[in-house]
């Protein structure tokens, strides 16, 4: 009888996202590995568009909307699904979602940081031995690439202002100067929103930046001055592809090349790989946590070249998007699972000269 034993490092996503699903393997031990940091963990929404491998997710979710729009000052796209519908849930809640499916008698938590010395991971300088590593841990992020950083938060009104049955995934009505900018609206009722200002550039902006867009925005289209704050949430994520490969370990999670490096998101990813490791792991199949294809990241590098260069094109690029997209192609696209018509569309309804010269200067850098 087989006996395995798994270490997982980490307490976030990733780490128990996969953690969750070991229980479904007929022998192992499970080692925890959760560092020191976890209070520092704030809570914040996690958005996904409903897949199978997200079902749990969305079973549990906080909110789901079957419309979504992208807006720009020329144009206004709703996108509608009932069989994908955009999601949320609460990172402590999915986290304890997976905590209360661990099996406490084969799971051992070491609450200790896990440190890198010469290519082994050690914690509390003694080596971590087991039949499989998986690191979570969150890896050194590249220096000049395009970043994705947002701040926002839950507006609360008194008055109704608020359309609870549409998520505003993109707005564009909001300064462009900086870089390309969006607001990101998920009305939960009439009177409560996340409001979230996010912008793709390299720079990332003062604090003050983010509350003045969604301030002006609020009071321009909804007419709203007088609100309160809560639930603050702020991220960097880079828009780059993060390279799963380690020597001794298999990444997992960002570290792990899971973040889609056109968008940002990531969930959906993480929530594939790890189904994807349980699969090898009952199959006994060689172990390959690489989640995008390499169409997906080649045509990413494409758009994100675009971005890099001619931010002002934003706009027309998403709306474009939205346009020649129905609801349930742009879900999938967005999870990971465009066809190949849906890939095609996308190609010829964007700009054609930025992409050419983008898709040059991808091919024939280095
Ligand atoms: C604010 C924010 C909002 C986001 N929103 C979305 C969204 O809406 N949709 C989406 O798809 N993606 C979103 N993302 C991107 C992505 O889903 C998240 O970053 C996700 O948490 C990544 O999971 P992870 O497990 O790789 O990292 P994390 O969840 O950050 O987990 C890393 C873990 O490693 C632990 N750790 C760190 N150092 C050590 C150590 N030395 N030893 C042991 N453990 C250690 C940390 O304590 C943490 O538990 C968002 C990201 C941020 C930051």
């Amino acid at each position: 009888m087989i006996n395995k034993k798994i270490n997982i490092i980490g307490n976030g996503c990733a780490a128990l996202s996969l953690a969750r699903l070991i229980r479904n393997l007929p022998n192992y031990k499970l080692n925890l590995f959760i560092g020191d940091k976890n209070k520092i963990n704030k809570d914040h929404f996690w958005g996904f568009w409903k897949v199978k491998v997200n079902n749990e997710a969305y079973n549990n979710a906080n909110h789901t909307w079957s419309k979504w729009s992208i807006n720009t000052y020329e144009t206004k796209h709703i996108l509608t699904s009932v069989r994908h519908p955009y999601c949320v849930i609460k990172r402590h809640k999915w986290l304890d979602i997976c905590r209360n499916q661990l099996e406490s008698e084969k799971l051992k938590v070491f609450k200790n940081n896990v440190v890198e010395n010469d290519d082994k991971l050690l914690t509390k300088n003694k080596k971590i031995k087991g039949d499989l590593i998986f690191d979570s841990r969150p890896p050194k992020l590249p220096s000049n690439v395009l970043l994705q950083h947002f701040e926002g938060f839950v507006v609360n009104s008194d008055k109704d202002v608020f359309d609870e049955n549409l998520a505003i995934l993109m707005d564009f009505r909001c300064d462009q100067s900086k870089g390309m900018h969006f607001i990101y609206m998920l009305p939960f009722s009439k009177r409560k929103a996340l409001v979230e200002s996010t912008m793709f550039s390299k720079t990332v902006e003062n604090k003050e930046f983010y509350s003045t867009e969604i301030s002006k925005y609020l009071k321009k289209y909804y007419n709203l001055i007088k609100f309160t704050k809560s639930d603050h949430e702020k991220g960097i994520i880079p828009m780059h592809y993060i390279s799963n490969e380690s020597k001794n370990t298999y990444n997992i999670g960002t570290r792990g090349g899971a973040v889609r490096p056109s968008s940002g998101y990531a969930f959906t990813f993480i929530q594939k790989q790890a189904f994807q490791i349980i699969s090898q792991l009952k199959n006994r199949e060689k172990i390959n946590t690489k989640i995008h294809n390499n169409i997906d990241l080649f045509l990413d590098k494409i758009f994100i070249n675009v971005i890099s260069e001619y931010p002002f094109l934003a706009p027309k690029i998403f709306s474009s998007l939205a346009r020649i997209l129905n609801g349930d192609e742009m879900a999938k696209f967005m999870s990971g699972n465009a066809s190949l018509l849906t890939t095609c569309k996308i190609i010829i309804s964007m700009p054609k000269i930025p992409f050419i010269k983008s898709f040059f200067y991808v091919v024939y850098r280095k």
